[in-house]
């Protein structure tokens, strides 16, 4: 669980507003969730043979001994207020958040117990549309971020009728083999075969790879429904591969699948991964919905960002006032307190705890701001500060008090 240090918070809150913005732009509207949930909003989510529920969830009793569980992801949560609060009663639904999500995992680069996701889901809408604009938004984001080194996979996982069928080829296919599995995979083979295709052990490689794969099992509806998806995707340009050997981490997806994926952050390469759960919202206790979502690593986000050139976040603020003497203080918290009331979103630092003109002004300099204002003896017995700029070469000027706003507004803007 990591410390967003300021260093970096300025980064990440520059790569969150851009990725807000983008959502925004396509009509998705803000929804903020709890972190804890009762545990088996996730349980029946999310699958109890799958990863997550089995060795991630952090859980524990509270006072009631009610089972609460702070949360792993962000789909399950979002359905659940759905359903509580009426959302998906005869309305359609655009919705995003984002937030802390809590894994035990092993912790490695790009893999975190706490981490952050961007989620956006969709509800109500079952064609293949939406599945496009979903995608088509997160290419946006990258080239609104800047970002290249990711490539599109997507795939289908079929409809209900077409998966019982490869269900069971899948059965027949590793009971043949089953001297060879792993304990989970032994485990998943009775409740879960699908689950199997997902495993990270690199023991169980060749034989998955050598499994039959879903989408050459596939009905009508599932292809026109892929093909609806691969169409839109070709006419908005935005190119991809189909991998047939992409499942996903949880049990409650169906037909579209996807993931982002960059070979720029090592072995954590997943940036953004979606796909449709059109059968969760009815198993979660409400009225048969469908539905689509993806989520997004903010700490890969920012990761990628910076490996991509993307310039940093900086938090530095923009005027420094440096104030020496008797009554300057006093003087210089009504100077800054007038610089945030005239010049709306300006950062004024006034130095606080004294100093020596020369260590005020490094401090001003270690500010990072644009320019140091300074009430010194002289200047304030003239009713004038200084104003210096700290980035260049440009000589200090000496303002009247009372134009001291406006001059920096225009040296700021020019
Ligand atoms: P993986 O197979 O790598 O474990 P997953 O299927 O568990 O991934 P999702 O649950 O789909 O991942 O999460 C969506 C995205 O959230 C991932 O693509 C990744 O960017 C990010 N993510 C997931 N788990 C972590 C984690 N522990 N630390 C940092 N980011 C994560
Ligand atoms: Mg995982």
């Amino acid at each position: 669980m990591n410390d967003i240090l300021p260093e970096e918070s300025g980064t990440w809150r520059l790569v969150e507003e851009i990725v807000r913005d983008v959502i925004e732009a396509y009509g998705y509207r803000e929804i903020r969730l709890p972190i804890l949930e009762r545990t088996e909003v996730f349980a029946r989510a999310i699958g109890e043979v799958t990863d997550i529920v089995e060795k991630e969830m952090y859980s524990f009793k509270d006072r009631n001994d009610e089972s609460l569980t702070m949360r792993p992801e962000g789909t399950a949560g979002m359905v659940r207020a759905g359903i509580t609060n009426g959302l998906f009663h005869n309305q359609r639904q655009k919705l995003w958040t984002v937030g802390p999500m809590f894994r035990y995992e092993k912790p490695q680069k790009g893999r975190y117990r706490q981490f952050h996701q961007f989620d956006v889901e969709a509800m109500g809408y079952e064609g293949p549309d939406i599945d496009a604009e979903l995608i088509i938004l997160c290419a946006r984001l990258w080239e609104r971020l800047g970002l290249g080194r990711l490539s599109l996979e997507i795939n289908t996982l079929g409809t209900p009728d077409c998966r019982a069928k490869y269900r069971a080829e899948l059965v027949h296919y590793f009971s043949g083999v089953k001297n060879q599995l792993d304990e989970d995979s032994i485990r998943r083979l009775e409740k879960n075969p699908l689950r199997i295709l997902d495993s990270k052990n690199p023991d169980m490689r060749e034989l998955i790879a050598a499994a039959p794969v879903m989408i050459e099992h596939i009905d009508a509806e599932a292809t026109a429904h892929f093909d609806g998806l691969k169409s839109l995707l070709d006419a908005a340009d935005v190119p991809y591969t189909v991998n047939p050997r992409l499942v996903r981490g949880l049990d409650y997806y169906n037909l579209t699948v996807f993931e982002w994926i960059t070979d720029a952050l090592g072995s954590q390469g997943a940036v953004c991964a979606g796909g449709r759960y059109d059968g969760l919202v009815e198993k979660l206790g409400g009225r048969a919905t469908p539905a689509i979502g993806w989520a997004m690593g903010v700490e890969r986000l920012v990761g990628l960002y910076e490996a991509c050139g993307g310039i940093p976040g900086l938090q530095d603020v923009d005027i420094y006032i440096v104030a020496v003497g008797d009554g300057a203080l006093a003087l210089g918290f009504a100077a800054a307190e007038n610089l945030r009331d005239q010049i709306p979103g300006l950062k004024v630092e006034l130095n606080l705890g004294g100093g020596s003109f020369k260590s005020q002004l490094k401090r001003a300099d270690k500010s990072g701001a644009a320019y140091a204002v300074i009430l010194g003896e002289d200047e304030i017995a003239r009713n004038e500060a200084g104003l210096k700029p700290l980035r260049s070469a440009a000589e200090q000027e000496n303002v009247a008090l009372d134009a001291l706003a406006g001059t920096v507004k225009a040296r700021l803007e020019h």
